[in-house]
């Protein structure tokens, strides 16, 4: 469990639930559990996007963007949704959209806005794919994200933890029939447990959240070794890339400027700061504010980033 109840909020914060922001007292409208829109964004690959909000009662929790690939015998589900509900919807989107089994459910990251839905799909008996640190990761923070989602959206709506069944370490493919994806477990960046996956047959990428566009970046795992990630991924052979949140799709890599250039800033101004003698409160105060007003969520997020900056590079 997480060690104490400072920690515990700020994982839940980074996790997308920030309870300042939560309707906690707002009436859900939407209780179906109907199929939702999607984006075709590439022939077979079918995406919600995500209210760029943190978890509310009025959201059900559908603030990441998530989907499925299909392929010719079967569909891959690369993040079952924020929620048990928003899990439920994207089933009943899949079994709208294909009656092919959904074989695969990719979990990206330990995030709860991603990971949630995982248990609507258990009567699918698929194979839960996560990095090799994402069953480390759910042990520690799981429960405490399960409790905290519960009482923003009420008994039972958050879903258990469901653990991942195959561990990726470094690379792997999976195989939809005549579609093959590849999968990367990276090293830390956005968290501690971040898996991409690469559709070879459109060249589209999927990062989840080692991609942000318009909502501001949540720093969990490394600050350089987000940089060296994202680096890397730009160098792929891909058209377009299905960001964690924001637009549904963007070209690729130019669709990874903005994350990049507020990375940058974020090194380079910390760094400056550490080495003026700057204290962290005075650097959370001060640094990376030139990036005001390009994203959104700023003021919930910017600070915690330059926390965890400050904290990783004050000893190198
Ligand atoms: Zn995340």
């Amino acid at each position: 469990m997480a060690a104490d109840s400072s920690v515990s909020r700020r994982h839940a914060f980074i996790g997308g639930l920030c309870m300042c922001c939560s309707a906690a007292l707002a009436r859900r409208t939407d209780t179906s559990v109907g199929p939702f829109a999607t984006h075709e964004v590439a022939a077979g690959i079918h995406i919600r996007r995500g209210v760029d909000q943190d978890a509310t009662l009025t959201n059900g929790g559908a603030i990441a963007n998530v989907g499925f690939i299909i392929g010719r015998d079967a569909v891959a589900v690369i993040d079952p949704g924020g929620s048990r509900l928003d899990g439920e919807r994207l089933r009943a989107t899949v079994r709208e959209a294909t009656r092919l089994p959904v074989r695969y459910v990719v979990m990206s990251h330990v995030h709860p806005d991603h990971v949630f839905g995982a248990a609507a799909f258990e009567a699918d008996r698929p194979q839960f794919v996560g990095h090799v640190r994402l069953t480390r990761a759910l042990a520690v923070r799981g429960e405490y994200y399960r409790k905290r989602l519960e009482e923003i959206l009420g008994k039972d709506a958050a879903g258990p933890v469901v653990m991942p069944t195959v561990l990726v370490k470094d690379r792997t493919e999976i195989d939809l029939g005549g579609r093959v994806l590849a999968l990367t477990a990276h090293g830390l960046a956005h968290s501690d447990c971040d898996l991409s996956v690469l559709d070879h047959m459109t060249a589209t990428l999927l990062p989840a959240d080692l991609l942000f566009v318009q909502r501001i970046p949540s720093l969990d795992g490394s600050l350089q070794g987000w940089v060296k990630e994202l680096s890397a991924l730009e160098d792929l052979q891909a058209r377009r890339a299905v960001p964690g949140h924001g637009p549904s799709s963007v070209d690729w890599p130019s669709g990874a400027r903005d994350l990049q250039r507020y990375l940058h800033i974020l090194l380079r101004e910390t760094r400056q700061a550490i080495a003026g003698g700057m204290d962290i409160d005075t650097t959370v105060q001060t640094i990376g504010r030139s990036e005001r007003g390009k994203w959104k969520l700023f003021d919930d997020y910017h600070g915690h980033n330059i926390t965890q900056a400050f904290k990783e590079l004050e000893w190198e």
